[in-house]
């Protein structure tokens, strides 16, 4: 079976959008794994800057979109914001369907799914790590949960202990690990028909419950990657500083 690992995108519009997109579209064309990338834009339509940004990608790409549900009042607004304020959760979610809709459990075999965030920055080298996923598997995250790195050190592909923030994990968070630490094989999306994200999930709480869909416990996830060398970095592209007369509708759009 030929590995292909599917990079899921959530994306939404602000002014460096683009340069976030253009850059991880930069690290998928230098994979040696095969690539799919489904980008997501939190959008009623899929929108023409990302259109014509994944037609000059040279990355195989699908783009769909889904827009998050506002909150209607200010209070409720602030109560989500705290006890869960998740960011592209639904566009994840159309992903997985797209995915169940396009595959089955006969041809999933080679499949790897791995959620990428836009602004993160990627070494291509991740892609052929997540390829290797038998059922689920994670690696530390670099900058991720105010820490140099956080996620497993591993022995063997197997876990030695977890580096995360202790005040973290006295939070409950029983998988520290990043967005981008982990990747589930295909074949488990069919395995475990129910299995989405959701929205009730408690704040930074989604990788765990997400993951403990698949594993009884942590034990199970296989260990990937080491913790002297990490391949993939949380990173939050600073919003350009920019004349305060210079709104995003005046912004070169394509
Ligand atoms: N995102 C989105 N809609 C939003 C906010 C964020 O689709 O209203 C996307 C964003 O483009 C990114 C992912 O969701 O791919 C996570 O968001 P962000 O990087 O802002 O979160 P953080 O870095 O704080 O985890
Ligand atoms: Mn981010």
């Amino acid at each position: 079976h030929e590995k292909i690992v599917f990079v899921i995108t959530p994306t939404y519009k602000r002014h460096t959008q683009k340069v976030d997109l253009l850059t991880l579209c930069h690290s998928l064309s230098l994979s040696r794994t095969q690539v799919k990338w489904i980008v997501v834009e939190d959008s009623n339509n899929p929108t023409p800057l990302v259109s014509n940004l994944l037609s000059l990608c040279p990355v195989s790409s699908v783009h769909l979109s889904v827009k998050t549900p506002r909150k209607k009042t200010l209070v409720a607004k602030l109560f989500w914001k705290i006890m869960h304020g998740h960011r592209g959760l639904e566009q994840r979610n159309i992903a997985l369907q797209w995915l169940r809709d396009n595959y089955s459990a006969k041809d999933c075999r080679g499949g790897v799914i791995y959620f990428a965030d836009d602004d993160n920055r990627y070494d291509h080298r991740i892609f052929d790590v997540i390829s290797k996923t038998v059922k689920a598997a994670v690696w530390p995250v670099g900058f991720a949960g105010h820490i140099l790195y956080e996620g497993p050190v591993c022995h063997n592909n197997t876990i030695t202990k977890w580096k995360s923030w202790a005040v973290r994990v006295g939070t409950n968070r029983k998988i520290p690990i990043d967005m981008a630490g982990f990747a589930v094989n295909l074949c488990q999306l069919f395995e475990k028909p129910e299995v989405y994200f959701d929205n009730a999930w408690s704040r930074g709480q989604l990788e765990t419950e997400f993951l403990y869909q698949f594993v009884t416990n942590k034990e199970e996830l296989e260990c990937r990657g080491s913790d002297k060398e990490v391949l993939v970095w949380h990173v939050r592209t600073a919003k350009p500083s920019l004349y305060s007369g210079y709104q995003l509708e005046h912004f070169l759009e394509t």
